[in-house]
């Protein structure tokens, strides 16, 4: 009962084990993949991108120098990051929020 009793008492004062989410975020974890981000002005219309992507979530226009990412389609896996010779892909810490209506991302020069 002693013991029972130190328990109770250390964790009425201790700092909650768990993160009080939607209102406070949670911590990263080291080498979390998270969204991507392309810089245009880089970008050259290869489409090394488009073709390593395995959910195909990357369509590239070369004529319009325009990208499109289907955040839905992505697993966040950063074999477009890797693959891009001209480093024209941002590998961001953050995923993207959830949303109600499925949207593809533009990224235009
Ligand atoms: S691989 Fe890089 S340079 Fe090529 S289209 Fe994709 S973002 Fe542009
Ligand atoms: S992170 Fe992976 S799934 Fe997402 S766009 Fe890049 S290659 Fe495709």
């Amino acid at each position: 009962m002693p013991k029972l009793l130190g328990t109770i008492i250390r964790n009425l004062f201790s700092k909650p084990a768990t993160v009080n989410y939607p209102f406070e975020a949670s911590p990263l974890v080291e080498g979390t993949r998270g969204s991507i981000s392309f810089n245009m002005d880089r970008c050259d219309q290869c489409q090394d991108c488009e073709r390593v992507c395995p959910s195909a979530a990357i369509k590239v226009y070369p004529d319009d120098k325009k990208i499109e990412w289907d955040q839905f389609k992505c697993i966040y896996c950063h074999l477009c990051v890797e693959t891009c010779m001209h480093k024209a892909i941002t590998a961001l810490d953050h995923v993207q929020s959830p949303d109600y209506k499925k949207s593809v991302t533009v990224f235009e020069s």
